[in-house]
């Protein structure tokens, strides 16, 4: 059996990071940057006040002094005013500085008398101008490629003029759940039946992690059902597949698979929980076999769906790992095992605590939980301990 890290060096090892598209900068927030970007405009662009005050020459404002105040100058257009040693020009934030200005003494700081002010407070040169490329040169890169774009890069380059930008397209997904006790809401459930939770956790993990879902299926334990709908699966970029790729005499999904023609690349990946995963390959689509039990389908989308789709999208490398805090572990916990423990949990305040049953099929525990301590093989924490979590929301 393989250990995660190489399975997932296998499974990115596959994955191609896929088209690109123009969006609106409104529709681009979570997506990836297709390209490193550098600024068209030094921002500011051109030296302007960061107060309402009156634009003035350093030397000639200090306290006591009289300012002849020879016209304003609002933000909107430059009038292209200058002033001379001994003038003002009222002036207001974001406005363009006048020619021959060197400061603005804030409106606080002065006593206006009809066409002139009276100085209270003198400025020092530069005092009040916000001068242009102080923030950004012209030319400085604002975009590394593969970089998650959020609001605060959308407004950057908004500022640039830009109204769309270049970012990696999803990959679309297909996912089929399986199982014959495995019903969908709505029905009336038979005596040995569950409602299926896994198609639409691992909808809601594509989505959020890059992948565009176009298809969710349900297949009962059947070989030629499965046929027919791994068949329609591998048209999309990704299929994933729920339960019925463990050794069950009714897990039919690796044969089925093969007889589908798709390549299994690998299948068992030392972990606990998730074991039975499997990953393969049809054509161009990459194939996931997830374990049905529930909790077991949710780690191992993290520890290896998540990256590969994030990769499909453009993600970056930096972007692949799940975010790791360091945090206090608040109880003891032991892994006897031979596979490392992935234990899921809450962090809050900088401690992390198990949450619930920490077995495969307890989806409460689950529920409460936001972060994944891994606990190596044959290990014993103790409440207290430095740990690291990973935390994916
Ligand atoms: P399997 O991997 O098919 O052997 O399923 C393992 C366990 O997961 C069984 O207890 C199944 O009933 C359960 N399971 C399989 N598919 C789902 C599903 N879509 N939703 C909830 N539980 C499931
Ligand atoms: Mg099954």
């Amino acid at each position: 059996m393989i250990s995660e890290k190489e399975a997932l060096a296998a499974i990115l090892g596959s994955t191609r990071t896929g088209a690109r598209e123009c969006l609106p900068l409104s529709q681009s927030d979570g997506r990836f940057a297709a390209g490193d970007l550098c600024a068209r405009l030094p921002l500011p662009r051109f030296d302007n006040s960061s107060m309402d005050g009156y634009a003035v020459v350093a030397s000639a404002c200090r306290a006591g002094e009289r300012l002849h105040v020879i016209g304003q100058q609002a933000a909107g257009i430059d009038h292209e005013l200058t002033l001379r040693h001994g003038e003002a020009v009222r002036i207001f934030t974001g406005a363009p500085i006048p020619a021959g200005a060197d400061a603005v003494v804030m409106q606080e700081d002065v006593t206006l008398e009809r066409d002139h002010i009276v100085v209270n407070a003198g400025v020092a040169p530069g005092e009040n101008i916000r001068r242009s490329g102080c923030d950004l040169a012209a030319g400085q890169k604002i975009l590394n490629r593969g970089e998650r774009l959020a609001p605060q890069h959308l407004s950057l380059l908004a500022a640039q003029g830009l109204s769309d930008v270049e970012v990696g397209a999803p990959a679309r997904v297909a996912i089929i759940s399986t199982g014959d006790e495995v019903a969908q809401a709505g029905a009336e459930l038979q005596p040995g039946q569950i409602y299926d939770s896994n198609a639409v956790m691992l909808q809601a993990l594509a989505r959020r992690f890059g992948g565009n879902v176009a298809d969710v299926v349900h297949c009962g334990d059947d070989v030629e059902q499965l046929k027919t709908k791994i068949a329609r699966g591998v048209q999309n970029d990704v299929l994933i597949i729920s339960g019925g790729v463990s050794v069950g005499d009714r897990d039919f999904v690796k044969a089925t698979l093969r007889e589908c023609g798709a390549e299994i690349e690998l299948w068992r990946v030392a972990v606990k929980p998730g074991k039975p995963f499997l990953f393969a390959r049809a054509g161009e689509c990459l194939v996931f076999g997830l374990p049905g039990n529930p909790v077991s389908a949710f780690v191992t989308f993290l520890l290896l769906v998540r990256p590969a789709l994030l990769k499909m999208a453009g993600a970056g490398d930096d972007e692949l790992p799940l975010p790791e805090y360091s945090a206090r572990l608040t109880s003891d916990a032991e892994n006897d095992g031979t596979r490392p423990h992935y234990v899921r949990g809450e962090l809050k305040h900088g401690q992390f605590s198990p949450v619930g049953r920490q077995e495969s099929h307890a989806l409460y525990g689950l529920s409460r939980s936001n972060s994944l301590l891994r606990i190596p093989p044959e290990t014993a924490l103790k409440a207290g301990d430095l740990v690291t979590v990973q935390v994916w929301c």
